[in-house]
């Protein structure tokens, strides 16, 4: 299983002084990086890290020779998690470090990168500014403050962590935050044209910013960032998370914005806001990416939520236009943004103008991107050239004792299509050369069109297909010439064995016509059709309906101009189809896979010019 953990940097940061720094510590101290383990915690559910220093000297209050800091962030099983708020903490490197304590007595670095300056690496490059630091610090500790405690508080070391070559990955000269195999990760809603929902927790705000005031500013945050790429949000209401937004671990797509920290996510006063998102990545693309598609040949891990903290009980965030402007900086994060640069003298003034700048102006910008932003933030979410999209599919394997069943259309076949906003379907090329792996078949393609060939006859055996398993499993992408969809999967998740060959297995046989023979008597060949219902048993077989019940078959059950329903079978594909003159048909709204049974599922009708509209569903995609 790979495992990293991802890139983070700091986060929308109090302009402070040194000695600022110095008094809102806990804890200043040199110390080594023993050793860096990502975790599930054990209370709030998301991923963290826990690194464990040793103690080389201690500045301001008096450490244990071992103590341990847990932030949140790292990868574990598949799924990652990164804030504007970590650290490249690596085994054996030696830290200046800013420790502050949280309400639950775990030990975290004070404003994230800004509170950790390395020392000493042998395999970083080390700034000369953080020993000239560290020499100005010493001048500032007296014997008094030198005395307090400083207790490590919970690790966590019960729970089982990962280790880790480091708390994040190479810094990316992208401006995105990526992984330690410097994989970024995106949103894909916009790539099929539909909103990003978020929720909003106002229960506690700035002292002067109303309710009203604090939802304009979220609006006007997320409308900077929608305003320059394909991104489109939807209010989906106020939320009482009764946590924090970050600890909410829901991956349903959506981002959550807390306009308080009730809970104590920040871990100093002069850190104003993180963002951070979470995202995953299937067996065989943890070090190449790709489920969140790529774009200009970039390859993404796919998000799958985000969110955003901020600090209500900060001065500057009473001001509404600095707390819109945090707030556009933390979206900027969870978006998938890191900073333009996190250097406190940055002459670069197209850096330092950011919104992605790692201090905040307070100059009553609000939310406004700089020049910097534009581009980065359309290497992930283009403005008008969104990546092409596709659907999942599953397929039973039917295996014959001997020979491999071939040339039964529609058995051990399935006809691949994608979708994108700015191309016809037809221009789309698909990508073959995606990973393989199961036993129980290989594959080929013949143009769109994958063909299985089984590698011996199998018994019955089934898969729950709502689970990631497979029998077999090909990934398929698509091409609109710039940008490529997620790898999709096919997988193999049941096979059926079938004496005759003819693509009808012995079992289906048997239950349905009592023989698993078929024969011209009991019209229970591939190609009668016992029931009437104008579907052969074999197009019965592969759509999932029962060839002995008339009523049971592809129909549109009810159509109300606003819905259409039909009858379905579970993780089938279907695709409507529409004329006006009941002879040329094109293809209407997106694929639909179903999710239950006979129960059908429903579209939303696009308002229409023409007089009259039919429209027709389709099993699969059209030929
Ligand atoms: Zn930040």
């Amino acid at each position: 299983m790979a495992l990293h953990a991802p890139l983070a940097l700091g986060s929308s940061l109090e302009p402070t002084t040194e000695a600022e720094d110095f008094a809102a510590a806990a804890g200043v101290c040199r110390a080594r990086v023993v050793s860096v383990e990502a975790f599930r915690h054990p209370v709030r559910g998301g991923i963290f890290t826990r690194v464990r220093f040793e103690l080389l000297e201690s500045i301001k209050g008096s450490f244990r020779k071992n103590f341990t800091i847990v932030h949140r962030g790292g990868m574990v099983d598949s799924e990652g998690e990164s804030t504007g708020l970590g650290v490249d903490f690596r085994p054996g490197d030696e830290f200046l470090l800013h420790i502050g304590k949280r309400g639950d007595g775990t030990l975290s670095v004070l404003r994230g990168s800004n509170g950790a300056a390395l020392l000493a690496s042998e395999t970083k490059a080390v700034a000369s500014s953080a020993s000239k630091k560290l020499a100005r610090l010493r001048l500032l500790t007296r014997p008094e403050i030198r005395a307090a405690v400083i207790g490590s508080g919970e690790d966590f070391s019960g729970v089982q962590g990962m280790n880790t070559a480091a708390s994040l990955g190479a810094v990316s000269s992208s401006g995105l935050l990526v992984d330690t195999n410097s994989i970024p990760s995106r949103f894909t809603a916009a790539d099929r044209g539909e909103p990003i929902g978020y929720l909003v927790d106002a229960q506690t705000l700035p002292s002067g910013i109303d309710q009203a005031v604090a939802l304009q500013a979220v609006t006007n945050a997320l409308a900077a960032w929608s305003a320059q790429t394909s991104l489109i949000f939807r209010f989906d209401g106020l939320q009482d998370f009764g946590m924090s937004a970050a600890d909410v671990t829901t991956a349903d797509g959506r981002i959550r914005i807390s306009l308080h920290d009730s809970f104590g996510e920040i871990p100093s006063s002069s850190t104003l806001g993180i963002g951070g998102r979470s995202y995953v990545y299937s067996g065989g693309l943890g070090t190449t990416g790709g489920d969140g598609g790529a774009v200009d040949g970039l390859e993404f891990h796919k998000s799958t939520r985000g969110y955003v903290v901020l600090n209500h009980t900060a001065t500057t965030m009473q001001d509404p236009k600095s707390f819109e402007e945090v707030l556009c900086h933390e979206i900027g994060h969870a978006l998938g943004m890191a900073h333009s640069s996190e250097v406190e003298t940055e002459t670069d003034t197209v850096l330092k103008d950011a919104i992605m700048y790692y201090r905040v102006h307070k100059d009553g910008r609000g939310a406004t991107l700089g020049t910097y932003d534009i581009p980065v933030v359309r290497k992930i979410h283009p403005h008008d050239d969104t990546p092409p999209f596709s659907n999942d599919r599953i397929l039973t394997l039917v295996t014959a004792p001997t020979a491999p069943i071939t040339g039964v259309p529609g058995v051990n076949e399935i006809l691949l299509a994608a979708h994108d906003l700015q191309s016809p379907s037809s221009s789309l090329t698909i990508i073959t050369n995606g990973l393989a792996d199961g036993s129980v078949a290989s594959s080929g393609f013949v143009g769109n069109l994958l063909r299985f060939t089984q590698t011996a006859g199998y018994a019955d055996g089934t898969l729950d297909p709502a689970t990631d398993s497979f029998y077999y499993r090909k990934y398929v992408r698509f091409s609109d010439g710039a940008n490529s969809s997620p790898w999709a999967s096919v997988r193999v998740v049941a096979t059926r064995l079938d004496s005759q060959g003819d693509g009808l297995p012995n079992s289906w046989s048997t239950q349905h016509f009592g023989s698993s023979v078929p024969s011209a008597a009991a019209l229970s060949r591939p190609n009668d059709d016992r029931d009437r219902d104008g579907f052969s048993n074999l197009q019965e077989f592969l759509m999932g309906t029962i060839p002995v019940d008339a009523d049971s078959r592809l129909a549109v059950r009810s159509f109300d101009g606003q819905t259409i329903q039909w009858t379905a079978s579970p993780y089938a594909l279907y695709t409507l189809e529409s004329s006006t003159n009941l002879s040329s048909w094109a293809p209407f709204g997106l694929p639909v896979v179903a999710t239950n049974t006979n129960a059908g599922t429903s579209v939303n009708l696009l308002p229409s010019g023409d007089a009259k509209k039919f429209l027709r569903v389709r099993f699969g995609h059209a030929p």
